[in-house]
């Protein structure tokens, strides 16, 4: 899958880069070691820039190595940490230092790192900047970790002007404080009941905020894991005015309905929450209209303690979806059962996040000059997701026992063949994508 489309062709590496792709009758240059994939679909290395690694700190929740695992496993090849629930938070160059202390050697995927803007730590951004963030994360209501607390619009202005005059990206968590944390009533073993928590209009309001703030500051503004469908209008419109806001959903959202979501099921609770099913229709016309540009996982696992799954409370239980591996064919077979087409999974997958991290001049496309990090997998071939096969630290996910279509095969990071047919081979080679020169 290349610039050209989809087509049958070589790619030739070598060094670590793409040098060359040629078409199907071109001769392979001798002498270097060929793999050939047959019919196969090969396409650039999945980028997610949404993971919640937790280390240090909470590597009992995950860890560099087995995020970077599962990674592989599911085609990916970069991933950018949220700068949330590791201890400490990514929010100073100094934390910045520690977390990429913890990552080093670990890591069997290339991994960037989000800053994170909290009250009153302004002046810390510069210096991350400058230390290799890609950009910043700040939530507008309670994150879940008391170290990581969420900003005020007077604290976000400020935060802004500073990211503005850097040149930097802010990713926001979308849900205004406003209209969350009501008293929650009815039984708390029933969906619904958290669902009522946070209502669609958190999502609609916080974007509206948002859109005022990008064109008051100018700043570049990214909405993460949008859920509700009726704030899709208000980005359009932001967009349409030329502001430079963006978005990205997830893959729950767009495979999972509330309608679905059994009793006790705590495994489904994310925040903001899988709405219904004609919220989810609406988020794919809104996906393939462009206004959503992209899908990355959230990955936010926590030990199944946490999960409340005894009691099935989802008012209790911790709110976070695992699917770092499962992200390719929970989006491919959501995508094909709406008559979508292989070619928009580039985008999506792969390209527009890699953008959004900053890397787009040598990562999420086939072409010469690139990061020879590449995805080999069968669209056809179907499994069915086992704890067994799952290389996250945790198992539990609401994606066990689906069938999905599309079997990652073969993972290349930098030329190398790091995962064959469900074997892993050689060391963690992944890069972290930082300057410690900056620091
Ligand atoms: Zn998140």
């Amino acid at each position: 899958m290349t610039a050209r489309g989809i087509g049958p062709g070589s790619i030739v590496a070598r060094d670590g880069r793409i040098r060359d792709v040629l078409p199907a009758e071109a001769t392979i240059p001798a002498g270097i070691e060929l793999f050939d994939f047959g019919d196969r679909v090969v396409m650039p290395g999945l980028v997610d820039t949404h993971v919640h690694v937790n280390e240090p700190g909470r590597t009992d929740w995950e860890g560099f190595e087995t995020a970077t695992r599962a990674a592989v496993a599911g085609g990916v090849t970069t991933i950018f940490d949220m700068p949330l629930n590791s201890i400490p938070p990514t929010v100073s160059a100094a934390a910045l230092s520690e977390k990429a202390a913890a990552a080093s050697g670990k890591c069997f995927v290339d991994v960037g790192f989000w800053g994170g803007v909290v009250p009153g730590n302004r002046a810390d951004l510069a210096p991350m900047a400058r230390a290799g963030v890609a950009g910043f994360k700040c939530f507008l209501v309670p994150s879940g970790v008391p170290e990581f607390a969420d900003v005020s619009e007077h604290d976000l202005a400020g935060a802004l002007a500073e990211i503005e005059r850097i040149g930097a990206v802010l990713l926001v968590h979308a849900e205004h404080p406003s209209w969350i944390g009501k008293t929650a009533t009815g039984d708390p073993r029933r969906y619904a009941t958290y669902l009522a928590t946070r209502p669609p209009r958190a999502e609609d309001e916080a974007v509206a905020v948002l859109a005022r703030l990008c064109r008051e500051t100018g700043a570049r503004i990214h909405v993460v894991h949008l859920s509700s469908a009726a704030a899709l209008e208000r980005i359009e419109s932001a967009r349409a005015e030329g502001l430079p806001l963006s978005a990205e959903t997830c893959p729950h959202y767009l495979f999972f309905a509330s309608e679905d979501v059994p009793d006790g099921a705590t495994e489904f609770k994310c925040a903001p929450p899988i709405r219904d099913r004609s919220n989810r229709e609406s988020l794919w016309r809104g996906l393939a209209g462009g206004a959503i540009g992209m899908v990355v996982s959230d990955h936010s696992p926590a030990p199944p303690e946490m999960k409340s799954r005894e009691t099935g409370d989802f008012l209790s239980a911790w709110g976070g979806i695992s699917s770092l591996q499962l992200r390719l064919p929970a989006v491919w077979t959501a995508a094909r059962e709406r008559g979508h087409t292989l070619e928009p999974l580039v985008e999506w997958l792969c390209a527009a996040p890699a953008r959004l991290g900053g890397i787009s001049d040598r990562k999420g496309a086939i072409a010469a000059g690139f990061d020879a990090d590449l995805v080999v997998w069968d669209p056809d071939a179907a499994f069915e997701v086992r704890a067994g096969t799952i290389h996250h630290r945790h198992k539990l996910t609401p994606y066990i026992g689906k069938t999905l279509s599309g079997v990652v095969e073969a993972t290349f990071l930098a030329g190398e063949k790091i995962f064959d047919r469900g074997r892993f081979s050689g060391p963690p080679r992944g890069k972290l994508l930082w300057t410690e020169a900056g620091a």
